[in-house]
């Protein structure tokens, strides 16, 4: 049997907090009691928010841990081809579509039918895509091309549902999974999910499919956030013929009042911490690893 492959996968979007610590060594134990191995990918896909200066307090950040992973690390700005590919096979069945309105017109087009009914929102709280783009014909669709408007690729939520079928998964963590550790997969509380966009053909949801696969991991252990992220990734595993990892979603590590950290809290930031003089064993016993 080869070895269990274990990831950690940031996105270098800010500075790493207690709750990236905790999952890099959660990451980190769980791979060396199974005597796996550990990758590090770096998740920069969104140019405007990803920062090679955060790349760097990365790897400083996980050193000063006393975390190590196999080189060379993969950064998915370098990848968007194989994301493209993907995207193109999804394209090819006919399961994806474009789609030209900003978020803020999203709101508003939502906002008027919630008048009557509440609209429905995603797991993430984002009232879902109302499938306006889908009735242009091939000419409009064409002249909003050509006219520079924001373009979206959008899941065909039904379409990829018929195709895909029932979906779960494996959950070893934490969450409403079933006595057997198997969740039933729900991607169509996401509605037409964006996969992709024209100038950056990718997403995270699609990117971290897609190399989940092509690094062979076989465990991927992250944040509770993310788990109902995990039926969307099901969905695109069985519509891309990709093997589904085990995954474990654990419990984020919150703040004295209870509130999720983010990546401006300082007072939880590892390179303020390591500024006050705070070791790595006390961050260890801080976050209970
Ligand atoms: N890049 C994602 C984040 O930093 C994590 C992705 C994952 O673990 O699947 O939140």
């Amino acid at each position: 049997m080869p070895p269990p492959v274990f990831r950690f996968a940031p996105s270098p979007n800010g500075y790493l907090h207690l709750g990236h610590a905790y999952s890099a060594l959660l990451n980190a134990n769980l791979a060396r009691q199974a005597n796996g191995r550990l990758l590090l990918r770096i998740e920069d896909i969104d140019a405007t928010r990803c920062r090679p200066e955060f790349e760097a307090a990365i790897y400083e950040d996980l050193h000063w841990l006393g975390l190590a992973w196999e080189t060379p690390v993969r950064r998915q700005s370098d990848h968007f081809a194989s994301y493209r590919a993907a995207l193109d096979r999804l394209s090819a069945r006919g399961l994806i579509y474009q789609s030209f309105e900003s978020r803020a017109e999203i709101a508003r087009m939502v906002a008027e039918r919630d008048a009557n009914t509440p609209w429905p929102r995603d797991p993430d709280g984002a009232p879902l895509y109302p499938g306006t783009a889908k009735q242009l014909s091939a000419r409009e669709r064409e002249a909003l091309m050509k006219s520079g408007a924001p373009c979206a690729l959008r899941l065909d939520m039904a379409a990829a549902l018929a195709s895909a079928g029932d979906l779960d998964w494996t959950e070893e963590g934490e969450g409403p999974g079933g006595e057997d550790g198997r969740v039933r997969a729900q991607p169509e509380a996401w509605g037409d999910v964006v996969i992709g966009r024209k100038d950056t053909p990718a997403s995270y949801h699609l990117a971290v499919v897609v190399d989940d696969a092509l690094q062979g991991v076989t465990d991927v252990v992250r944040g509770q956030d993310l788990f109902w992220a995990t039926s969307v990734h099901r969905l695109l595993q069985r519509l891309l013929d990709l093997p589904a990892p085990r995954y474990r979603h654990h419990a984020l590590v919150r703040d004295a009042a209870g509130a999720k950290l983010s990546k401006s809290t300082r007072a939880t930031g590892l390179r303020e911490l390591r500024a006050e003089g705070v070791s790595p064993a006390v961050v260890r016993r801080r976050i209970g690893l």
